[in-house]
């Protein structure tokens, strides 16, 4: 029989909530929980050896600014290589300011405050269109890791804005991703 703490560890004498082990259940859903996780994309910079973003070789020789009138497929216009991995998140809809929302996320993810979240479109049952369609993208202002007292990461609080030029740099409206 499971014990009735199996959702409890103990710290230091203190019994405290497995923060993990709620997150989980409030993206995945339970047996008493619907799921409310979304599935969207971490979009990491990446790093030379100084941990320095790296450009992308479509930035203009003499004023070095991405190409955006021509689409560059490997930066999508960001002026940086990046790669994308798919990620779990919920996205408090209460705003700060017109585009600026809390994203939580698991904390089985490296992220920092160079790093994008990016939404999809979804269908009607909540899951992702194929082929992947990027919606929204974030731009993240903080990262708060969220801790329990013992030290142990529980998940990643995020505030990010919206990314206003979107549609200018992407032309979201007439690309296909
Ligand atoms: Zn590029």
């Amino acid at each position: 029989m499971p014990s009735p703490y199996s959702n409890l560890y103990n710290d230091s004498g203190r019994l405290e909530l497995d923060l993990r082990e709620e997150l989980e259940r409030t993206f995945n859903g339970a047996v008493d929980e619907i799921p409310k996780g979304r599935t969207g994309l971490l979009r990491r910079m990446r790093r030379d050896a100084n941990g320095d973003p790296i450009r992308c070789p479509c930035r203009d020789k003499q004023t070095d600014e991405p190409s955006r009138d021509s689409y560059c497929r490997y930066c999508l216009g960001m002026g940086f290589l990046w790669d994308e991995r798919k990620m779990l998140y919920y996205k408090n809809e209460d705003t700060f300011n017109k585009d600026s929302f809390m994203f939580y996320l698991q904390y089985d993810k490296d992220i920092d405050s160079k790093d994008y979240l990016v939404e999809l479109i979804i269908d009607k049952e909540g899951n992702p269109v194929l082929p992947v369609k990027r919606y929204k993208l974030y731009n993240i202002l903080e990262v708060f890791p969220y801790k329990s007292d013992h030290g142990r990461l529980e998940f990643w609080k995020i505030y990010a804005q919206e990314e206003r030029k979107w549609s200018t740099w992407y032309g979201v409206k007439n690309r296909q991703y």
